[in-house]
């Protein structure tokens, strides 16, 4: 049985720093969380830009550098950047991270989706639009750039979206997926959903990895539910800033070290990054050696 891959999410785009004090803003911030997300047990950092001055998330490709460098100085972890940004971002604005900084992985959205946030009201009437030709066009660069895709799957018709990727000859398997729970537009964060998610998904693909998420207070019965099918848990502030009712979270290491817990209780190995690398077939990073 392959070990468990623990991906730290730790900024994202949905809380704001009225929200939690703790959650990092600055690229040093943003890098310095992955980095000691890492050494409590993650071994992918999935990650976004914020503005420093405002807060709120940043297509800022000078932010995203600054944070790939310093994780890059400092830790082994697999630095996974978005491409999904904020749903009122344009497509170019969110994928100019794939040719300049050709990340080991990235976020890859599989369908158009209402994507409420509920403290941003501007989200009620925006589309978070991924387009059949956006799929194609971000599958080709991200091929170009040797970016491998986690595809993000919040709804049962994305997975039939990178099915017909693989008809199309656009990507192969093994593929990885991450089922993405209890967003507003979305499939719900229930048992039952994920495992509809997970049964949809071994009839669409002969060879995949996956991991689940979900949002604030079904993160962690979610991704237990998770693993106890197989499958890897994402954590961290940009889904949840609890650590348990009414206690916000003071660092993502804190939410890695309550994952790696469970999973130490449910019988499970966790991956180092280079582990994680072996089983996503994903190559070191030449710059590092
Ligand atoms: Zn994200």
């Amino acid at each position: 049985m392959n070990k468990t891959i623990v991906t730290a999410a730790v900024t994202g785009s949905v809380y704001t720093p009225d929200m939690t004090p703790y959650l990092p803003i600055t690229p040093e911030e943003i890098a310095n969380e992955a980095i000691r997300s890492c050494e409590a047990g993650a071994a992918i950092a999935h990650i976004h830009a914020r503005d420093p001055k405002t807060g709120f998330p940043s297509a800022d490709i000078e932010l995203y550098r600054q944070i790939v460098e310093r994780i890059r100085e400092k830790s082994d972890i697999i630095i996974q950047i978005t491409t999904g940004g904020f749903l009122t971002m344009s497509f170019e604005e969110r994928t100019a991270t794939i040719p300049a900084l050709k990340p080991e992985m990235a976020s890859f959205n599989m369908g158009s989706m209402n994507f409420l946030v509920p403290n941003r009201p501007e989200t009620k009437s925006a589309i978070f639009a991924n387009t059949f030709t956006d799929l194609e066009n971000l599958v080709r660069m991200m091929k170009e750039n040797g970016v491998k895709p986690e595809h993000e799957i919040y709804d049962p018709g994305m997975l039939s979206n990178t099915r017909l990727l693989i008809n199309q000859g656009l990507i192969s398997e093994p593929v990885h997926l991450d089922f993405v729970l209890g967003i507003r537009g979305g499939i719900e964060a229930t048992p039952e959903a994920l495992l509809f998610l997970k049964q949809s998904a071994d009839r669409y693909f002969n060879n995949y990895t996956w991991s689940v998420c979900a949002a604030a207070q079904y993160e962690f019965p979610m991704v237990t539910v998770g693993m106890i099918l197989g499958g890897n848990p994402r954590v961290g502030m940009e889904d949840n800033i609890f650590l348990s009712k009414g206690v916000l979270a003071k660092s993502n290491a804190e939410l890695v070290d309550k994952v790696v817990r469970i999973a130490g209780e449910l019988g499970k190995e966790i991956a180092g990054p280079d582990e994680a690398r072996e089983i996503l077939g994903l190559k070191r990073p030449a710059a590092r050696g």
